[in-house]
């Protein structure tokens, strides 16, 4: 079955703003923060002034990301799910070092991850955001592409959510 992710307006309208405002030649992306258990997205970072961009990599600013982290802790106790980043010329799929990356975070012990969220926004055809999840059961992980679905900006629950709104 394909999994759906839920994300708030106002964290897909951050991606959109930073996707639009930023140079399309180069890679962005950022952080996404929400509740794991419940696939919700509450918020997302932006790269930070730090990140390094380029046409076929991306490395978000860390000191950014962490003081992004604690505002969404603090706002309803949201957690790092997952990363967004955009693929300026290719696919709008993990590459092998994207898939690299969230598996090196699902299998830290530290973080405790059972499921990472990954979105990939493309700029042909604009806009598009591909969802995926990875979900770590056992000694395997497997990646699901998934279907993203707007939630209200003031509900934390899968069961509330709206449903059936595809916002691809
Ligand atoms: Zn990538």
């Amino acid at each position: 079955m394909r999994p759906t992710i839920g994300i708030t307006p106002d964290a897909l309208t951050s991606i959109r703003a930073i996707i639009t405002g930023s140079d399309s030649t180069l890679e962005t992306g950022g952080a996404l923060f929400g509740h794991e258990h419940a696939l919700l997205v509450t918020s997302a970072s932006g790269p930070g002034p730090n990140a390094v961009h380029q046409s076929g990599y991306f490395l978000r600013d860390l000191e950014h990301t962490q003081l992004a982290a604690d505002r969404a802790h603090k706002v309803d106790r949201s957690q790092w799910i997952g990363e967004w980043h955009t693929h300026p010329s290719g696919p709008p799929e993990p590459s092998p070092l994207d898939l690299n990356t969230y598996v090196s975070h699902l299998v830290d012990p530290e973080l405790r991850f059972e499921r990472f969220i990954a979105l990939i926004g493309s700029l042909n055809p604009w806009p598009h955001l591909s969802a995926w999840v990875l979900v770590h059961s056992q000694d395997r992980i497997e990646l699901h592409r998934a279907a993203l679905t707007l939630a209200a900006n003031d509900r934390c629950t899968r069961d509330e959510m709206t449903p059936d709104q595809d916002t691809e």
